[in-house]
């Protein structure tokens, strides 16, 4: 095994517990509840112009490489290369499209055309190497709860991996029409789709008390098997995140846009604050990053803390067009509340405990200066349907809702700061994927056409293919049909797994 780097090790924010990143990815959470934090952030070693040579796969070796210092080279360009593969409809992988001045960086040309594509695809193969890594011989269960569009692309990611399965679970009628369909349709020997009678935070509850029951885990491992998660706290997550920043920084670069080592604003959709932490660490490694923009639909409870410095849960939640971020508890923010807490897991497990109990902290005006390099706002259901509608005439081009509520609150940004610095705002999903909301926004005649019609009308009016995930459900037979009560979603993971009839 070659180990020519610094060795990075993981170590929980809620107590001393340190892992290795194989380790790491195999549990997902510490024992103690906390998630892993990289030891230290690496600096990246190659320079824009070396890295302006390389292709998406390439440079994500140069990035995961710094961090997963116990896979080896051809381990990790494995991974690399079964992820980033003909599932994505583009060579470029990420590609960086420019609308009205500002760069847009399509992440949601994989399989299930949603951001969370660009981490699922490699996540199961990060996990098998390692299960071997530490001789875990058990096949690998990983469970899922999900609002809509996490299960599919963990399902998509994990189907047919050798020694996993995949259980899904999703709340009957809580999830969109489409969505629906990618799901209970979705191909794999391994995988296996469940819908709850209930909504998503009763599916999710099922699962941690799953996770949670060590009889069932020892019981499980008698028969070879042992749980995992694929949910956006695994650090095998969030660092194949970081390397499409600096792919985009590099391209710009190439393309003219900005001179080497000019800085640029980085603008997230967010909901977990999983993928503006990896636009952060991108920016620790070293890439030229001045703000990291953080943008939320009406379940606002960033934005309220970046301007008060207290996380307050205590609200209404607010069910908008943009699912994927209607989320009041940002699990991958208490990586950051770590970090400004002065890397100290006391400080940060008192503030988590107290949103526990109390359902908010407030953090010092010491941790608070340590957030300048973040800007929050929020954009409103009715700002957002307008921005997708302006842009689409001002440019032609169709953002996803989730978009458009980041370019919405890039807007707010530049009128109250007057900043020029050219920006990247994360696009996170196919308008395909939202084709009703979408449609709905740039034209209000179409209210009552069927999903499949305004599909179609969505690639006419958009001159865009309609991409192949959409294409595949329109025709596809149903291959999942169980439905279950919350309560026996134990006994259909054991018949699934042959452990009981
Ligand atoms: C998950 C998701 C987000 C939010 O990303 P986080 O990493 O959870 O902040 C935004 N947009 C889309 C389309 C998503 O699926």
């Amino acid at each position: 095994m070659k180990l020519s780097h610094k060795e990075i090790l993981y170590k929980s924010t809620r107590s001393s517990q340190t892992a290795t990143a194989s380790q790491a990815i195999l549990k997902g959470l510490a024992d103690d509840g906390g998630l892993f934090v990289p030891t230290e952030i690496p600096v990246l070693e190659k320079s824009i112009e070396e890295l302006a040579k390389m292709s998406y796969q390439e440079v994500a070796y140069e990035v995961m490489h710094l961090f997963f210092t116990d896979f080896t080279e051809e381990e990790l360009k494995t991974c690399i290369a079964r992820a980033y593969d003909s599932k994505f409809d583009t060579e470029e992988i990420a590609p960086l499209v420019k609308a009205d001045g500002t760069y847009y960086l399509e992440l949601f040309h994989g399989a299930t055309i949603a951001f969370k594509d660009m981490a699922l695809s490699i996540l199961p193969h990060l996990m098998t190497v390692s299960a071997k890594k530490n001789n875990v011989k058990n096949e690998i269960v990983i469970l899922t709860a999900t609002s809509g569009d996490t299960g599919k692309a963990a399902m998509a990611g994990f189907a047919d991996v050798p020694g996993t399965k995949i259980i899904v679970f999703y709340p009957k009628g809580g999830v969109s029409p489409v969505q629906e369909k990618q799901m209970v349709t979705q191909k794999g020997e391994n995988t296996f789709v469940v819908g709850i009678y209930g909504n998503f935070d009763q599916a999710q509850s099922g699962v941690k008390e799953i996770f949670g029951n060590k009889e069932l885990a020892q019981e499980l491992a008698e028969k070879g098997f042992q749980f995992s998660s694929a949910n956006s706290i695994n650090i095998g997550r969030l660092i194949p995140q970081v390397v499409y920043y600096i792919y985009a920084y590099v391209k710009m670069v190439e393309k003219n846009e900005i001179k080497n080592g000019e800085k640029i604003n980085v603008v997230v959709p967010t909901g977990n604050f999983g993928n503006i932490l990896a636009a952060f660490y991108a920016k620790n490694m070293g890439l030229p990053v001045a703000k990291l923009i953080c943008a939320s639909n009406e379940n606002k409870v960033l934005y309220d803390f970046f301007s008060t410095g207290t996380y307050d849960k205590n609200r209404e939640f607010m069910i908008t067009n943009s699912p994927s971020m209607d989320i009041l508890i940002s699990s991958n923010l208490e990586r950051l509340i770590y970090r400004i807490a002065g890397n100290s897991d006391k400080k940060n497990k008192e503030l988590m405990e107290a949103l526990v109990s109390d359902g908010k902290y407030s953090i010092t005006e010491e941790m608070k200066k340590e957030l300048a390099d973040f800007y929050g706002n929020y954009a409103t259901e009715a700002e957002t349907a307008s921005l997708i509608k302006s842009l689409y005439e001002k440019t032609g081009y169709v953002l996803d809702t989730h978009t458009a509520v980041a370019a919405r609150v890039y807007q707010k940004y530049k009128e109250q700061t007057g900043d020029k610095t050219p920006a990247v705002i994360a696009s996170t999903a196919s308008p395909f994927k939202f084709t009703r909301s979408v449609m709905n926004a740039i034209d209000t005649n179409c209210n009552d056409m069927d999903d499949f019609a305004l599909v179609d009308k969505l690639a006419d009016i958009s001159n865009r293919k309609v991409p192949r995930a959409i294409d595949e459900i329109r025709n596809a037979p149903v291959r999942h049909n169980t439905v279950c009560q919350a309560e026996e979603m134990e006994s259909v993971i054991k018949k699934f797994l042959g452990i009981t009839k």
